[in-house]
């Protein structure tokens, strides 16, 4: 799938865009376990509805809301992955060995896929009805152990950010979630502490 960044908004109300790298990480945004638990947004199964409408999932087909079938089991079922992808992911970006009960979750998700096709009427892609959570997880769970060794995930160089991403750039040397927010916040502080030392 294409880049495609997401705008969030910071819990001191700054909204910068961020880029995940790929689908996996950016049900990520959606909330998480520990420092996750103040952004949570999927309270109800038409909260998830209405983020996969803006994910990238729609760079391949919009994803129409009528055609997603999201049960309160699918939820609970998606929070419980995209938790368990938190302890994986941050233990892949710091060179740890993630749990085994974890990369189990991981590999008993792995099943059905949304499923791409051409609307006859228009010509067009569409994504044929209906999505369900579990071709939600599937998606996800796919990108996870295409990751899972990959020594480009990895998590925001900023100190009190947990976002991980992957990091797609040519160089890859990318170290923050979003230049807006933690990258700039860095160049400052670096900008502060050089003027520090020209006039002490
Ligand atoms: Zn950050």
């Amino acid at each position: 799938m294409t880049a495609h960044s997401r705008v969030l908004t910071s819990l001191d109300g700054q909204r910068y865009h961020f880029e995940p790298g790929n689908f996996c990480l950016e049900l990520l945004v959606t909330g998480g376990p520990g420092p996750g638990e103040a952004y949570e947004i999927l309270h109800a199964p038409d909260d998830l509805a209405a983020w996969l409408v803006d994910s990238r999932l729609a760079e391949v087909a919009p994803v129409r809301i009528e055609d997603l079938e999201i049960t309160a089991e699918a939820l609970a079922y998606t929070r419980r992955f995209r938790d368990t992808m938190w302890s994986v992911g941050t233990a892949i970006a710091h060179g740890q060995a993630p749990e085994k009960s974890h990369l189990q979750v991981i590999n008993e998700a792995v099943g059905p896929l949304p499923r791409p096709r051409i609307d006859l009427e228009t010509g067009k892609r569409a994504w044929a009805p209906p999505i369900t959570g579990a071709q939600i997880v599937g998606a996800a769970a796919r990108e996870a152990i295409d990751i899972i060794d990959s020594p480009r995930l990895r998590q925001c160089a900023s100190d009190n950010c947990y976002l991980l991403f992957l990091d797609t750039s040519r160089p890859g040397n990318r170290r923050w979630c979003s230049m807006e927010r933690c990258g700039n916040r860095h160049k400052v502080r670096q900008h502060r502490s050089r003027k520090g030392v020209v006039s002490s």
